[in-house]
């Protein structure tokens, strides 16, 4: 079995995400992807607008989608401690219920893989796992890979180019502008019905140095 373990902070999920989840599945003949939301957000400067359930809940309305799309609460906050939580626990937390023979995989976008010299336990995270990195569109890769960042395997999943970020799916509808052409329809139901990403983005700042992933 074939198990990709896609994380992010997901607030929301969105078209892109499903986008390269799919074509992830088709190229590599993956029996299951992970939409893992993050408790707390790796690198970023600010806390996530939405609650984790209120990211959960959408992730798992957006796996509806695909039969091969599973909603994942490994990195649920009030499971784990402080809510932090590094790849490579998750990593090792679904390594231990595969078969030695099951291969495992990382979906990542090419703007997080190219931060991968920071991640803690790296030497671990290159040995377990394989990486496939989608191409973002307007994010040429200009980074050089060195150390155990070079390492790393991967694929790289071209040619998908969803010109979606969460970041712009939260301004439209904090402008009341229709979702429908970057979530799916039952996201963009949640999001109007539960009146989220109303505040100003940037008004919750994380008040501390980002970490590792
Ligand atoms: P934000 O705009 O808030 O930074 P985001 O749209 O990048 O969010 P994340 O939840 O941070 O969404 O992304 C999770 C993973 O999906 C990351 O590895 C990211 O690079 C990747 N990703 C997000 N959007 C796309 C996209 N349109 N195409 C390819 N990969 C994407």
């Amino acid at each position: 079995m074939k198990t990709v373990l896609f994380g992010g902070t997901f607030d929301p999920v969105h078209n892109g995400h499903l986008a390269v989840a799919k074509a992830a599945a088709d190229r590599l003949g993956l029996d299951r992807i992970l939409f893992i939301p993050s408790g707390r957000p790796p690198h970023k400067d600010r806390e996530p607008q939405a609650s984790y359930e209120d990211r959960y809940r959408m992730v798992e309305l957006a796996c509806g989608a695909d039969t091969r799309f599973e909603a994942s609460r490994l990195e649920d906050p009030a499971l784990i401690g402080d809510g932090r939580t590094y790849s490579i626990d998750t990593i090792e937390k679904v390594r231990s219920d595969l078969a030695p023979e099951d291969e495992l995989y990382f979906l990542i976008g090419q703007d997080a893989f190219d931060e991968l010299s920071i991640w803690h336990r790296l030497a671990d995270v290159v040995d377990q796992v394989e990486f496939v990195v989608a191409s973002r569109p307007h994010n040429i890769s200009s980074v050089q890979r060195e150390g155990l960042a070079a390492q790393a395997r991967f694929h790289q999943l071209e040619g998908v180019d969803v010109p979606v970020s969460a970041t712009a799916v939260r301004q439209l509808a904090r402008q009341g502008i229709d979702l429908s052409d970057m979530v799916p329809e039952a996201v963009a139901d949640y999001i109007r019905q539960h009146n989220l990403y109303q505040e100003n983005e940037g008004s919750r700042p994380l008040g501390r140095p980002p970490f590792c992933l």
